[in-house]
């Protein structure tokens, strides 16, 4: 199986991701869930002309002389009284303006006029009014079925009453590292080890794009233990993410193992740096990726495939933010066979490529506001070049 392009890579893993099911959830537990139904809104918002401001609710033509305070309207009151020529209601901010008010003045634009009696002190006020359904309309849709829910989502779910929405299963990720060298991050490395620094990012990333996840621990080099623990986590997920041994090393079992387990390979080598032996694997609905071993190959590749996959099987058809803006200073590179991804900096509104020292150097991300790709044979990016940057 040859290499193929990143490009054709993804559209073979969009087009392979399949939705789980809905089901109905509580408002609270939805964020970054994805709306599986369309939503209605059940009133106007606001539900009646609302004041804007604290101040006096009165009619616009009045407010030359002064004014009679016939009430004072607490927010979540109805008014008792309609306001009549020369006269005012005091309103507090969200309680409803009285009948017979067009304008509600503020507080701050008054004087008193003697007792019960106010007056407009400034030259022109607004109206100061959030007239009934200017927001939302009765009936009106509010969100749409594959909306990723963000709190401000959340906000208007809560103001339509949708209290237990259909959103779609959220697929269950499991992660495996493999590696003799590998121990967990409480542990000191020996000279000849390293921590396990994917299990624990690939785990916070498959958090952010609002799936579970399952820690499956460390796969040793050996083909019993890969198989064992594969089978464990396909068995036990909807996705399984496995980072090393999928290169050509003496001890790399990944390859083997999928064989053995009947796990069909789509790809398994990608022309882009970094993340070229990248493997996506799937069985019977099941989807498996390999990525490779190092830091930086195994967070790229997940942002740029196995996170739409992620969004697409909750149902989400996934778009990254990405910012066009002028390098700030020229980057070059020597080979331009594969097409690769850098990580830039953003700083007053130009790119900035980072120090970066290649696919282990996880610790230049940290710095990262975004990634940029550098075309196919392309090697240089020009100062004041535009780019985009798929913001991290
Ligand atoms: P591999 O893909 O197994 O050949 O590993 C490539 C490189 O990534 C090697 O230097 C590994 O030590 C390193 N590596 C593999 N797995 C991990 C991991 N879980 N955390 C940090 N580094 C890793
Ligand atoms: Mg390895």
């Amino acid at each position: 199986m040859s290499m193929i392009a990143f490009e054709e890579a993804y559209e073979m893993v969009i087009a392979s991701a399949e939705t789980l099911g809905v089901e109905e959830i509580a408002l609270q537990e939805t964020l970054g869930r994805i709306m599986a139904e369309d939503v209605f809104s059940d009133l106007n918002m606001p539900p009646f002309n609302k004041a804007a401001v604290d101040g006096y609710a009165c009619r616009k033509t009045d407010l030359d002389s002064s004014l009679e305070v016939i009430e004072v309207i607490r927010a979540g009151q109805e008014p008792q009284k309609k306001v009549g020529p020369g006269q005012c209601s005091k309103v507090m901010t969200g309680g409803v303006v009285p009948e017979g008010a067009d304008t509600v003045i503020m507080v701050e634009h008054t004087d008193e006029a003697g007792e019960n009696s106010i007056r407009f002190n400034a030259g022109k006020t607004a109206t100061n009014i959030c007239y009934t359904g200017e927001d939302i309309r009765s009936g009106q849709k509010v969100l749409s079925k594959s909306t990723l829910i963000r709190p401000q989502e959340i906000a208007v779910l809560a103001s339509v009453g949708a209290v237990n929405p259909k959103v779609f299963k959220q697929p269950v990720v499991g992660v495996i590292s493999t590696g003799d060298e590998l121990v967990e991050p409480d542990e000191k490395p020996s000279p000849s080890k390293i921590r396990n620094s994917n299990a624990a990012q690939l785990l916070a990333q498959v958090e952010r794009c609002g799936a579970t996840h399952r820690y499956f621990g460390i796969a040793r080099d050996n083909e019993d233990d890969t198989r064992s623990k594969i089978t464990l986590a396909l068995d036990n997920s909807d996705m399984v993410l496995l980072t090393g041994g999928v290169s050509m090393g003496d001890f790399d079992y990944v390859p083997k193992v999928l064989d053995e387990l009947g796990i069909g390979v789509k790809f398994k080598s990608l022309a882009v740096q970094p993340g070229r032996p990248t493997v996506l694997g799937m069985k019977k609905g099941k989807y498996l990726f390999g990525l490779p071993g190092n830091p930086v190959s195994s967070f790229v590749q997940f942002e740029l495939l196995v996170k739409p996959l992620i969004l697409s099987i909750m149902g989400n058809s996934y778009s990254p933010v990405v910012l066009q803006l002028p390098m700030g200073e020229t980057f070059q590179r020597k080979k331009a066979k594969r097409k690769s991804f850098i990580p830039v900096k953003i700083e007053d509104g130009k790119v900035f490529p980072l120090e970066y020292h290649g696919s282990a150097h996880i610790h230049a991300y940290a710095f990262a506001d975004g990634i940029v790709a550098v075309e196919i044979g392309n090697t240089t990016l020009e100062t004041g070049q535009i780019v985009d940057v798929r913001h991290l």
